[in-house]
C-alpha cells in the first residue's frame, strides 16, 4: 500500500483495477474457416457494445479477440460515465462551430441514458448506479468559464446547475471557486459491464473466437479478414474495434495513444462519502476525477497522460503518478483516507478534437471503425454501435457524418 507520506508497502499491486473478475463470455478457437453476416475485430466495451446490438438485431455475427476479451483499456477504464465530453461545449463551439458542438453534447446525453436503460432491460450485474456529476473550476477553467459553459448547456438544452462558491461548499463542502452539477451520469464496474453484454450476444447466436486479426482483403461486396494460424473469416461487413491498436491502413492524424493512471483507496469511513457519491472530475491541463465503488473505496485518476507504452516504463512511473493523484484526493477531500490500497495503468486512443472516430474507412466498403474515444470510452462505445447499427441496417441519420474516422486536424487546433 503506498501513502500519502511516500511510505511504501509491499502489498501495492500494480497494473490491476478493483473490478470483479466475473464470469466470461465463453471463446472457442476457429478451427475451420468461416462466413457470417458481420465480423467484429475486438472484444473489448466497443466490441461487445456493437456484437450485443448486432445479434439483437438479428445478424450472424463472429467476434474475435487475441486476449482475454476485456483486457485491453475496459479493464483499467475507471468507468465514469459521462455525457460531458472531454473537450467542454465551449471549447467544442470553437472548432466545429455550435450547432455541431451541441449536437455532440446531445449525442452524449443519450448514449449515457441509452446504456442505462440497455442495461436495465437485458438485466446485465456490473453494478451500475445512476449518479450525479460535479464538474470542478480549477486553473484557467475558473467561476467566469463555467457560468460561460453552463450558459451554453441550457442554450443546447443540456440539464444541469452551476454552483457557486457558497452552494458548492454548503451542498459538497468542496473549496473551489464553482462547479456544474449535471444529472444522468452513472458509473459501473467496465469488466461486469463488457462480459455480461458479450454473453448476452453470445447467448443470443453470436461467435466468439481466440484468434488474432493479421490481414484485412477488402472488397466491394464483402471483406475477408485472416487469422495469424491461416483461418479466415469472409464477413458482409468487418467492424474494426481493436481499441488503442490500430491497423496501419487506419493511420489518422488526430488520433494518438496515451498512457494514464488510476488509483483505489480501501474503503473509507462514512464521514468521507460527499453527497450523492457524484462523479467529479476537472478539466485542467494536470485533471484529476474521482467516484467511488460500492464497497466504498475511492478511485482517483488523471494526472498528467503520457505517451509510455513500455510496462516496465508505465510500472516505474507509478509510484509519482500515484504520490499525484493521492495529494489532489487529500486537497479535495481533506477527511479522506490518501492512501492507496491498488494503482494502474492503462493505454487508451484518444483525438486532438474530443470527439471520437466512427463510420465507413475510405478505400474499404465494407470496413467500419470505431477508435479515439479518450475519456468519454464507453459513452462513445455506445454511440459506435448505435451509429455502426444502423450503417449496416441501411439507415442513415444526420449525425452520422459528425465523427468521420478519416477527418483532418481541425483548422482551430493547428
Ligand atoms: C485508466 C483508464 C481510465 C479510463 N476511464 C474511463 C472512464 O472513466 N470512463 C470512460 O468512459 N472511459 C474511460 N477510459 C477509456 C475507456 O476505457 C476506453 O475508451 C475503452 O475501454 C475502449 O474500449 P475498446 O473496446 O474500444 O478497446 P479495448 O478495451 O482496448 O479492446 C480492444 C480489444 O481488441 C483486441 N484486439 C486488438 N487487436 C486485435 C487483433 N488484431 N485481432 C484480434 N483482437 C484484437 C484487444 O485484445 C482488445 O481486447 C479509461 C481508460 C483508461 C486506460
Amino acid at each position: 500500500m503506498l501513502s500519502i507520506d511516500g511510505a511504501q508497502h509491499s502489498d501495492l499491486r500494480t497494473g490491476r483495477a478493483p473490478w470483479a473478475n466475473g464470469a466470461r463470455p465463453p471463446r472457442r478457437s476457429l478451427d475451420k474457416d468461416r462466413r457470417c453476416d458481420v465480423l467484429v475485430v475486438g472484444a473489448g466495451i466497443t466490441g461487445a457494445l456493437v456484437a450485443e446490438h448486432l445479434v439483437r438485431d438479428g445478424r450472424d455475427v463472429c467476434i474475435v479477440d487475441r486476449e482475454r476479451p476485456g483486457l485491453g483499456s475496459t479493464a483499467a477504464s475507471t468507468a465514469m460515465l459521462l455525457w460531458e465530453i472531454d473537450r467542454p461545449l465551449a471549447s467544442l463551439t470553437d472548432v466545429y462551430g455550435f450547432e455541431r458542438a451541441a449536437r455532440a453534447y446531445r449525442l452524449s446525453l443519450q448514449a449515457v441514458r441509452g446504456l442505462q436503460s440497455l442495461v436495465e432491460q437485458r438485466q446485465i450485474a456490473c453494478r451500475m448506479r445512476a449518479r450525479n456529476s460535479l464538474y470542478l473550476a480549477a486553473g484557467t477553467t475558473d467561476a467566469q468559464a463555467l457560468m460561460k459553459e453552463h450558459e451554453l448547456r441550457v442554450r443546447a438544452g443540456l440539464p444541469g446547475h452551476f454552483l457557486d462558491y457558497q452552494t458548492l461548499r454548503q451542498q459538497f463542502g468542496i473549496d473551489r471557486e464553482a462547479a456544474l452539477l449535471s444529472p444522468d451520469a452513472a458509473d459501473a464496474d467496465p469488466l461486469c459491464l463488457a462480459h455480461g453484454l458479450m454473453a448476452r450476444a453470445v447467448a443470443g447466436g453470436g461467435h466468439l473466437f481466440d484468434a488474432d486479426a493479421v490481414h484485412y482483403d477488402t472488397g466491394n461486396q464483402r471483406t475477408t479478414v485472416v487469422m495469424d494460424d491461416g483461418h479466415s473469416i469472409e464477413a458482409d461487413w468487418v467492424v474494426l474495434a481493436t481499441g488503442y491498436v490500430m491497423p496501419d491502413f487506419m493511420a489518422s492524424e488526430i488520433h494518438r495513444v496515451t498512457t494514464t493512471w488510476a488509483v483505489a483507496t480501501p474503503p473509507q469511513p462514512r464521514r468521507v462519502r460527499w453527497r450523492g457519491e457524484a462523479l467529479i472530475w476537472e478539466a485542467t491541463e494536470h485533471y484529476l476525477y474521482l467516484r467511488t465503488t460500492e464497497d466504498h473505496r475511492i478511485v482517483v485518476g488523471g494526472g498528467d497522460d503520457e505517451a509510455i507504452s513500455k510496462p516496465d516504463d508505465r510500472a516505474s512511473a507509478t509510484p509519482d503518478k500515484t504520490q499525484f493523484l493521492l495529494a489532489g484526493l487529500r486537497g479535495l477531500l481533506p477527511d479522506a483516507e490518501p492512501c492507496a490500497e491498488t494503482a494502474w495503468s492503462g493505454v487508451f486512443g484518444t483525438t486532438a478534437d474530443g470527439l471520437p472516430l466512427i463510420g465507413p474507412v475510405a478505400g474499404h466498403p465494407r470496413l467500419l471503425a470505431a477508435y479515439g474515444y479518450g475519456g468519454n470510452g464507453i459513452t462513445f462505445g455506445f454511440l459506435a454501435a448505435e451509429l455502426i447499427a444502423g450503417l449496416i441496417g441501411g439507415r442513415r441519420a444526420a449525425w452520422y457524418d459528425d465523427f468521420p474516422v478519416g477527418r483532418p486536424l481541425p483548422s482551430a487546433l493547428k
